[in-house]
Parts: C-alpha cells; sequence; structure tokens
C-alpha cells in the first residue's frame, strides 16, 4: 500500500469491490440488465478516460453493483458467497489491500500479477467466462499486458 491511500471513500472517489477490476477489463457491453450494462459502461468510460480518478476498493456491494438485479433490499449481494470468494482471491493472488488509490495505479499492480492461471484460480466459474474480453485476451498471453 502506498502513502496515498486511506480506508475512506471520499468526494468524487469510485468504490469497487476487488474483482470487479477484472470485469471491468473483461467488460464488453454485456451484463445483468439494461441498467446495469449502461453502468458499467459509464464508469468503464470515466475510468479510460480519467486514469487518476480516486478508486476506493473494498469488498462487498459497490458502485456498480447499485445498478444491478442481483443487489437486495437488504444492500448485500444474492450472489454473496460467491462473489466474496471473488473478491478474496482477487486481493490474494493480485497482492492487493483493500484501500484508495488512483484505477491507473490499481491497475499496474493488477497486471504485475495477472496471468490465465490467476485468472482462472480466481474466477474460473464465473457465469460470464464465455463473453469476457479479458478470458479471450490473457489466453494468448502468458501476462496480460496493456
Ligand atoms: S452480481 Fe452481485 S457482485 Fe456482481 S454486480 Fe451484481 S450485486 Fe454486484
Amino acid at each position: 500500500m502506498t502513502d496515498s491511500r486511506s480506508d475512506k471513500t471520499g468526494a468524487g472517489e469510485i468504490c469497487l469491490r476487488p474483482h470487479h477490476l477484472l470485469c471491468l477489463m473483461g467488460f464488453q457491453g454485456k451484463g445483468y440488465s439494461a441498467a446495469f450494462v449502461k453502468r458499467m459502461t459509464e464508469v468503464s468510460a470515466l475510468l479510460k478516460r480519467h486514469q487518476d480518478t480516486l478508486v476506493y476498493l473494498r469488498s462487498g456491494v459497490d458502485d456498480l453493483c447499485a445498478a444491478c438485479p442481483h443487489k437486495t433490499d437488504e444492500g448485500v449481494c444474492d450472489h454473496d458467497s460467491l462473489v466474496y470468494g471473488y473478491d478474496e482471491r482477487t486481493l490474494g493472488f493480485l497482492h492487493l489491500c483493500e484501500g484508495t488509490a488512483a484505477f491507473d495505479e490499481w491497475m499496474s499492480q493488477v497486471r504485475e500479477s495477472l496471468t490465465a492461471d490467476v485468472r482462472t484460480a480466481i474466477c474460473g466459474d464465473c457465469a460470464w467466462t464465455e463473453e469476457c474480453l479479458l478470458v479471450q485476451s490473457i489466453t494468448q498471453e502468458k501476462t496480460y499486458g496493456h
């Protein structure tokens, strides 16, 4: 963790659960609902345009889940145990700590450790594997590049 990080969400920051860093890399305009796709598209475009956007990384429902039909009225994901596993393994395999950093800083760390085998270990059973651009690109390379 670098000195620039904190454990709080500040104004203008985006909150992401750890495995959603990978989902954003693999997003190709498909998702659970039109509202969810719209949110993914907006957040993805914002982070591509402004890679210095601060991202508060922590397990649990996030700013993408906010538009997801799987988010319950109690404010949790109805696939909670599955997706918490993805979050835990993203943190562990990619050597990330929860906290706040610029989006491009998170992505640099992700790319340092992400291989096809690591991706499979993190979320190999994801129902979106067939549609995921990350899966398609990473299987061509030993390590995911820029
Ligand atoms: S399925 Fe769960 S973790 Fe994934 S976006 Fe929806 S609420 Fe969030």
